[in-house]
């Protein structure tokens, strides 16, 4: 199985997680509907979408006369009598939450033919429902109303009022317009955002660092090289001289042949070059553009340079170092046998030799 295949079927999975995750949050409210004959024998009508239907309950109507259990409200025990069967007018019971649990009261007016039980709130929860589970009891139309409109109906009730409820289906609420959900997703992603924040800070910084570490690195490198130029020799060419007349002997920065005149820097390789030509490539890269010799190195100025060093590729050319005077020099050679500079191989760092010196390298 491909990698994309296999990525696809866990988005897969997870997306069929969460719409049943989804699915279980769904719940739907309950329009409930109660008409009785008042005093003056009118009859008086109310209704609102104040149910909630239980999570095992059919959401679909259920209507009769409220009936509440004789003797406890909430309709516990082994059998709570509600003086009505299956062959009585079609009847729906009220009863209590609290005591047993919601399948124990459901099933109990199930059993004596209720065609829908109601169960309201516990004292002090006001308005408030909550969304019933009964896994013991199901197939029977079951919804929660709030405390106070329980309580009103068994008032009436026990003013001998025949009070007759429908219950009818509202609306669905799922995840997206739950109030919990909203604040989950508005947490899960300022949290989400927080973090990818922080994350380009801490990556921001991280990068601004390792850049002010390296300007400061490059400095030192500058002010190092400055001084080792200083110490190089400095020569000015006579007529006469082994340079004006070689026609192999040239500066390897701007490839021309040396003149009498010529003011040349002579590097600790012993590599000659122009001074002008020179001086701004050492600033730049502190090494011979021909053997790659490390001009602070040899003349001592460097502290702490190795991870510099390591970074850069090595010289690959074998270095030898002779003491002369108060100065060491590491002169690179690629023939042990000799020291002399002009039979070295020529090894150009600088761009514009690269196809020259390519049979070199190779
Ligand atoms: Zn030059
Ligand atoms: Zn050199």
């Amino acid at each position: 199985m491909g990698k994309k295949t296999q990525h696809r079927l866990l988005l897969l999975l997870c997306l069929s997680g969460l719409v049943h995750r989804s699915a279980a949050f769904v719940f739907w409210t309950a329009i409930v509907e109660i008409s009785y004959s008042n005093s003056n024998n009118e009859t008086v009508g109310q209704f609102c979408e104040c149910g909630v239907f239980g999570r095992n309950s059919p959401v679909k109507m259920a209507s009769g006369i409220i009936t509440l259990p004789k003797g406890d409200p909430k309709g516990c025990g082994p059998g709570p009598v509600y003086g009505r069967n299956s062959s009585s007018p079609s009847w729906i019971a009220l009863v209590k939450r609290g005591n047993c649990t919601f399948s124990e009261k459901i099933n109990a007016a199930k059993r004596q033919g209720a065609a829908g039980v109601v169960v309201y709130n516990v004292d002090g929860s006001g308005n408030s429902t909550t969304y019933m589970t009964h896994p013991e009891a199901e197939g029977i139309v079951t919804i929660m109303i709030g405390n106070f409109q329980g309580r009103e109906i068994v008032r009436l009730i026990k003013n001998g009022t025949e009070v007759y409820m429908v219950i009818t289906e509202g609306a669905a609420h799922g995840p997206w317009m739950d109030t919990y959900w909203l604040y989950f997703l508005s947490i899960a992603f300022f949290i989400v955002t927080a973090a990818s924040v922080a994350y380009f800070v801490f990556v921001s910084a991280n990068r601004l660092y390792n850049l002010s570490l390296s300007k400061r690195k490059e400095k030192r490198l500058k002010s190092e090289a400055k001084k080792a130029i200083k110490r190089l020799q400095v020569r000015t060419l006579k007529r006469g001289d082994e340079e004006t007349h070689s026609d192999s002997l040239m500066c390897a920065v701007c490839i021309e042949s040396y003149k009498a005149g010529d003011v040349v820097t002579v590097l600790t390789c012993e590599h000659i070059f122009h001074k002008t030509c020179i001086e701004p490539w050492l600033l730049d890269r502190r090494t011979c553009p021909m053997c790659k010799c490390d001009i602070l190195k040899a003349l001592g100025v460097e502290d702490n340079r190795k991870e510099s060093i390591s970074a850069e590729s090595p010289p690959d050319v074998t270095v030898i170092t002779v003491t002369g005077g108060d100065t060491m020099y590491e002169v690179p050679l690629t023939d042990p046998g000799s020291t002399d500079p002009e039979r070295h191989q020529h090894r150009y760092d600088n761009r514009a030799f690269e196809g020259e010196s390519e049979p070199a390298r190779g």
